[in-house]
């Protein structure tokens, strides 16, 4: 069970952050020249505000910013220490010689921060920054699952409260999925909470799956017909799905993989045009890395993430809210299931895309 102090939800005046002066312009020019191609240059002078007072905080307090890669440009790119996926964050943390580490993502990131870093101050801009798969699942549900199927290990992908990871025997990625599925020697596994990982899984191992009805409310909005539309409008067009879409999407398309992986195959490839099927703001962050290929953007916000923006990083910077908290029994349980997963040796699973085309007889539902 996390615990969490109430924020003050006072933000800062404009007329208290740093005027943008010709000087604070020469300063942050470096950074403004990054992010050039996805910034307006008449929105920067209010955004180099934020920044110049964030960066000056982060210096005072000793504090770092971990940015997801669903951040909007002006916080992956300005004022993030380290960028990534859920689980690399959650790693960077545990690494990061800094006390105070605020957390621009969701909550359960938070979680896994505070779980893998429990000496550390972990704070997160906005609490209500949620997740609907995090959501649609808890440790009682858990524990259900466990008494009507004895004995099956239970897989957690990291999109979920600590409650949850605490009650799994391991924990998984979405790129390292299959590998941890395979990794337990088993016929038979709960995969939870995402149906979509868990039928994309099931084409790629012979193990059985039971699954649970979470779902990302981004991801599930994508469809074939989207992918044939961006094709027939773009013509060589290279799509890149993430697992948490629905199957039939990532058989549409050329390559699967976390949002890590979807990066480091764009920075790889280089291909000509590509669309990364997933949350708005990858393709401006994956943008800013690769000036030479065109992104076409098909657009779901994830409502969660774009709850972070840099007046209530600064916020939490100056106040140190929203603390995370999580019980340190359920931490200790948490911490054994994502360590375990840690300690696999790494073996590529992702791409070049999940075997769709196969049956989906061996996932089925828990429902309780
Ligand atoms: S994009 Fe989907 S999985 Fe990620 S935080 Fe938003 S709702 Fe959760």
């Amino acid at each position: 069970m996390s615990t969490m102090v109430s924020p003050n939800k006072k933000e800062t005046e404009l007329s208290a952050l740093p005027e943008f002066t010709p000087a604070l312009a020469k300063e942050l020019e470096p950074l403004y020249r990054r992010v050039a191609s996805v910034i307006p240059e008449f929105e920067w002078p209010v955004y180099a505000r934020y920044i110049k007072a964030i960066n000056d905080l982060k210096r005072e307090r000793g504090a770092i910013v971990l940015a997801h890669n669903y951040m909007t440009p002006e916080i992956f790119n300005c004022v993030a220490d380290f960028s990534g996926d859920s689980l690399q964050l959650a790693k960077l943390a545990a690494q990061a010689d800094a006390d105070i580490i605020v957390q621009a993502g969701v909550h359960f990131m938070a979680e896994t921060s505070k779980i893998l870093s429990p000496e550390k101050t972990v704070l997160i801009p906005d609490e209500r920054a949620g997740c609907s798969l995090a959501a649609s699942i808890t440790g009682e549900d858990v524990r259900q699952l466990k008494a009507k199927y004895p004995g099956v290990p239970v897989v957690t992908y990291v999109n979920t409260s600590a409650d949850v990871k605490a009650e799994s025997d391991i924990c998984c990625t979405s790129s390292n999925a299959v590998q941890v599925v395979e990794s337990l020697g088993v016929d038979e596994v709960i995969l939870l909470p995402d149906e979509f990982l868990a039928k994309n899984v099931a084409t790629m191992t012979d193990v059985e799956i039971i699954t649970w009805k979470g779902r990302c409310e981004v991801h599930e909005q994508f469809t074939t017909e989207d992918i044939d539309e961006l094709r027939d409008a773009n013509p060589g067009l290279l799509v890149l799905a993430h697992p948490e879409c629905p199957p039939e999407v990532m058989a549409a398309a050329d390559y699967a993989g976390s949002t890590s992986d979807m990066s480091n195959y764009v920075k790889k490839e280089q291909p000509e045009k590509v669309a990364l099927i997933t949350e708005c703001s990858m393709s401006d962050n994956v943008a800013v890395e690769n000036p030479d290929v065109e992104f076409i953007r098909p657009c779901n916000l994830c409502p969660h993430m774009k709850r972070i923006t840099l007046e209530n990083i600064l916020h939490s910077l100056q106040t140190l809210t929203v603390e995370v908290n999580v019980d340190p029994a359920v931490a200790e349980k948490a911490r054994l299931a994502v360590q375990r997963m840690v300690d696999l040796p790494l073996r590529k699973v992702s791409g070049p895309k999940f075997r769709t085309q196969q049956p989906l007889a061996h996932v089925e539902y828990a429902a309780l």
